[in-house]
């Protein structure tokens, strides 16, 4: 999917992004991130590593997790993709562009492993959760201030996600 697309699909224009609506709505993409989040706290707590309070590297996340990430794609294949279980993505020198690949591809694996079907703007949805909690979200003053907190990915998709959230929000409180 073009990054133009993406834009348009987190803040919420499916018809603009030319993408299919999601087959879930905000509460299971919550859901599940509230799910990794815990899964990875309680394996931290296991590890020994206390009062970890960072937002997590989605390549850690799925360290935690036991989910394969390989830094190799298929040929034909752009940026990443899974089989359903392990992530391949394209190495990048840009650690946030880096991120972004590795956390999409978590997107799918966790979507496929805890919920089931799901299609791509789920997927894109989760990804944004994952990134950056809508909770979270409403608690920033800006964008800006997601990518201090969130390196690991692009400041385009930040972007995108705080403004969803927040659209996301007033909607629910009309
Ligand atoms: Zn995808």
């Amino acid at each position: 999917m073009e990054r133009w697309q993406v834009e348009r699909l987190l803040r919420g224009d499916y018809f603009g992004a030319g993408v299919e609506p999601p087959l879930h709505g905000p509460e299971v993409w919550r859901g599940l991130n509230e799910q990794l989040q815990r899964r990875c706290n309680e394996e931290l707590v296991r590890r020994g590593y206390t009062g970890f309070r960072h937002l997590l590297h989605p390549e850690f996340s799925a360290l935690l997790l036991n989910v394969p990430v390989l830094d190799r794609i298929p040929t034909g294949v752009i940026d990443e993709c899974t089989d359903g279980e392990t992530i391949y993505f394209e190495p990048c020198a840009d650690v946030r562009i880096e991120g972004g690949r590795i956390g999409h591809g978590l997107s799918h694996v966790l979507f496929s492993r805890w919920q089931g079907d799901h299609n791509e703007t789920d997927a894109w949805h989760f990804t944004g959760e994952i990134f950056l909690p809508s909770r979270l979200a409403l608690s920033l003053r800006s964008s800006r201030a997601a990518a201090l907190i969130q390196p690991a990915a692009p400041s385009w998709l930040l972007d995108a996600q705080f403004e969803g959230a927040l659209a996301r929000f007033w909607r629910a409180a009309q």
